[in-house]
């Protein structure tokens, strides 16, 4: 089962649950419009190499197209097409006036020289402008892509237009119209999931142990802020392995360790652990914030921990929610518990829009109570239809698209 495969079998168990007619339920379906392109980048040794990128847009049924841009070898249009569906849903979970979209390069981006780097990014942007727009489609960070990437495109962007456009990517700088504290705000609001799935569940908070695969942007600031709540974060890993002491691990520290030598690995009074190992851990919470696919039949019945917290897109595969759901394992789906990521991005859309630029704390707050309402919105209908949190979060997302179809009226 490719990516792709994996949306749409999620796509299929919450429609079943619900009525749609055959036509809403093929617009859902199928994306909307994707462009694959092969550009040509100067390296710095002066040969010419030919890079592969895709941008797909799902659904702009409830507001333009909003999504990640991932530079990852093994990246693949249907990757894309998977990613920008379940953007869709995160952006309907939490009510969001976004569509889907994603889009990506397939190149390694720890390979490249920051020039050859820059250069890639600045056509692939140029050739996907008649796709992305601050009223269209907005692109944002993802795996292997950051602030910088976010400020290059911005700037090829805006030297087209011949005026600073800073509304057309989210995730940028906070000197270039970049939300405050925007780092922070994906790992709060995964941690506000886990809180309220740990407390509606009567389990203590303090001491909790939790086990966070990948180190990034999601996995660093998930440990920080679970750590901030009173847990005890025991094993952290990135691509190069990682680290365990079931005594916790002091995240601030690990992080300048990282941006220190590039890995978490090495970590001073702390064990080596496999990336395998860390998944099937005994502990409280299991974060998964590195990439897809890394929860699957294989490995599901060894799974320990008592609740997972998706900071990662699409880490569980069906087959593997099921063995999970029957072994009693709670799971907050991706497209709700990462979802903050895009609500704070929708933050940083409005405040580039308006030229008008929001207090950190006052921003904060507001993204901390979507994701309380949309947790609560899951967790109710999950209870009351007596389905798995995965199913529960699609069928409130797909019903809210599926307004949105219905009201618009298909045109013409
Ligand atoms: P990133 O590139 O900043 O970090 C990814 C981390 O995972 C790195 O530490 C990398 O070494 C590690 N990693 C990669 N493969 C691994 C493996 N097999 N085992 C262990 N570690 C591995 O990426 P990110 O932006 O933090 O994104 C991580 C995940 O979160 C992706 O699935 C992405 O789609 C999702 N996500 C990202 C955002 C965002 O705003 N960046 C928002 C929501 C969801």
């Amino acid at each position: 089962m490719n990516l792709y495969e994996m949306a749409l079998a999620q796509f299929e168990r919450a429609a079943r649950q619900q009525h749609f007619s055959d036509g809403i339920y093929q617009v859902m379906y199928h994306p909307k419009r994707e462009l694959s392109i092969t550009f040509p980048v100067k390296m710095d040794d002066a040969t010419v190499r030919v890079f592969t990128g895709h941008r797909v847009h799902h659904s702009t049924l409830r507001g333009p197209s909003k999504g990640g841009i991932r530079y990852h070898p093994l990246v693949t249009v249907e990757d894309v097409r998977a990613l920008a569906m379940w953007m869709t849903w995160k952006c309907a979970v939490v009510n969001i006036p976004f569509g889907g979209a994603a889009g990506g390069v397939a190149c390694d981006p720890r390979r490249l020289s920051k020039t050859e780097l820059e250069r890639l990014t600045r056509r692939y942007v140029t050739e996907m402008e008649v796709l992305i727009s601050p009223e269209g489609d907005i692109p944002g960070p993802d795996n292997g892509t950051n602030e910088q990437v976010m400020a290059w495109m911005m700037d090829t962007y805006s030297m087209h237009k011949g005026y600073s456009s800073p509304a057309v990517v989210t995730g940028k700088p906070v000197e270039i119209g970049g939300l405050e504290g925007r780092k922070e705000l994906t790992g709060r609001g995964l941690a506000t999931c886990v809180l309220e799935a740990m407390r509606l569940q009567g389990r203590a908070i303090a001491g909790a142990t939790v086990a966070v695969q990948g180190f990034g942007h999601v996995g660093s600031n998930t440990a920080r802020a679970l750590q901030a709540a009173g847990m005890t974060i025991i094993a952290v890993s990135d691509s190069r392995g990682g680290v365990y002491n079931p005594a916790g691990l002091d995240i601030d520290r690990l992080i300048a360790h990282k941006q220190a030598g590039g890995q978490v690995a090495g970590f001073p009074s702390a064990d080596a652990i496999a990336n395998a190992d860390l998944l099937e851990l005994p502990c409280d919470v299991l974060a998964p914030c590195a990439y897809q696919m890394q929860i699957t039949a294989a490995n599901a019945p060894r799974v320990r921990a008592r609740l997972i917290a998706e900071g990662a897109n699409g880490p569980t595969t069906p087959e593997a929610d099921d063995i999970l759901n029957e072994n009693g394992v709670r799971v907050i789906p991706d497209i709700l518990c990462n979802a903050s990521g895009v609500t704070a991005s929708y933050f940083e859309w409005v405040q580039d829009l308006q030229n008008f630029f929001w207090d950190v704390n006052e921003v904060s707050q507001k993204v901390q109570e979507i994701m309380r309402r949309a947790f609560g919105d899951v967790y109710s209908l999950s209870l009351q239809r007596q389905v798995d949190m995965r199913t529960a979060a699609l069928m409130v997302a797909t019903q809210r698209v599926a307004d949105a179809l219905v009201t618009r009226g298909i045109y013409p």
